[in-house]
């Protein structure tokens, strides 16, 4: 039986807009009552365009975003409110791997200064075993303990991202969120850092949220796989099932775009995601759905588990509901 870390039920996060000086303030649904389910130990890979509310997820998970509507449970309690001192420490045992690293790290201190923060934050060790402490982590990291005397503008991209996650696993986390970790690295370093975060994840059992756009690198890491579209989970299951033979009209587009892939029909999907600010009624996806018919206008499919199957898919098709040809007749 597997055991969650984290569990979250109806996450929702609006925020409020103005398009222009004199317009009225409008509201984005960024994330719309979204439930995740970390086991621990594992990773959950979470995909989609960008904008579908993949990173705001993130920051919710963290409590660095506080939601509108909905609760998260960690290790079988409560989230503690943001910013108390039950969520401070708690914060020990929840780190992030941003996007960013050069924006991430502090240019003023050196790569060592800031793996020892965390120690001393959580107040982990004793000033003098912190040298030693700090050395580890970065070898741990795949750097060298000398290169802990550098500053940020000193490393290469792929070493800074290598700091990033050496703090981050500082005070000895259970859970890591990483924020598209590889997308701001050159190509030729992805995958050392995509492997080091997957023998990182197994060697000390962490349980991962890997968001992502990229399939490949959520391919490699995932043992879960969810798709979100415009806010919402739209199917999710194991990677072989999802990524292979996906059941949701969006997640066969995103796989078959997927580049290299042979005997791959590509599915192009038209138009753009819709304003968040204006979502369609019915199914959020069916103004790009080559599938679309009457009732998905009309219905908001539930993401529940396929018969036969197993997979959770939102899609009134791919349960089975409706043909789309019943559909198109319609
Ligand atoms: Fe397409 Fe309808 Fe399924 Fe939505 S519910 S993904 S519009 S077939």
């Amino acid at each position: 039986m597997t055991v969650p870390l984290l569990v979250a039920r109806g996450l929702t996060r609006r925020y409020s807009m103005k398009r222009g000086m004199f317009s009225n303030p409008t509201t984005v649904t960024a994330v719309d009552g979204l439930d995740l389910f970390l086991e621990q130990g594992r990773t959950l890979g979470l995909v989609g365009e960008s904008g579908c509310g993949k990173s705001t997820t993130g920051r919710m998970v963290l409590g660095m975003e506080t939601p509108d509507a909905g609760s998260i449970a960690f290790a079988g309690k409560p989230m503690p409110r943001p910013g108390s001192a039950e969520w401070r420490s708690l914060r020990a045992r929840m780190q992030m791997v941003f996007q960013d690293p050069l924006g991430a790290l502090d240019r003023r201190l050196t790569i060592g200064q800031q793996v020892a923060e965390p120690l001393v934050i959580h107040g982990i060790g004793t000033r003098a075993d912190r040298p030693d402490r700090v050395a580890a982590l970065l070898t741990q990291a795949g750097l060298r303990p000398d290169q802990g005397a550098r500053y940020p503008h000193e490393l290469s991209g792929g070493q800074r991202q290598r700091a990033v996650l050496a703090r981050a696993l500082a005070s000895g986390p259970e859970l890591l969120v990483c924020d598209e970790p590889i997308s701001a690295l050159d190509v030729s370093i992805q995958a050392q850092v995509m492997n080091l975060l997957t023998e990182t994840q197994a060697r000390l059992g962490l349980t991962m949220l890997f968001i992502s756009h990229d399939l490949r690198a959520v391919r490699q890491v995932s043992h879960r796989v969810a798709v979100m579209y415009l806010g919402k989970i739209v199917e999710e299951g194991p990677p072989d099932a999802v990524l292979h033979d996906p059941a949701h009209p969006y997640a066969q587009a995103l796989v078959s775009a997927i580049p290299g892939q042979k005997n791959v029909r590509r599915i192009r999907l038209q138009g753009d995601p819709p304003n968040p600010a204006d979502r369609p009624r019915g199914c959020a996806f069916h103004p790009r759905c080559p599938l679309a018919g009457p009732v998905c206008r009309q219905l908001v499919p539930e993401l529940k588990p396929r018969p036969g199957d197993g997979r959770m898919v939102a899609c009134h098709v791919a349960q089975g509901e409706i043909s789309p040809s019943f559909q198109r007749a319609a």
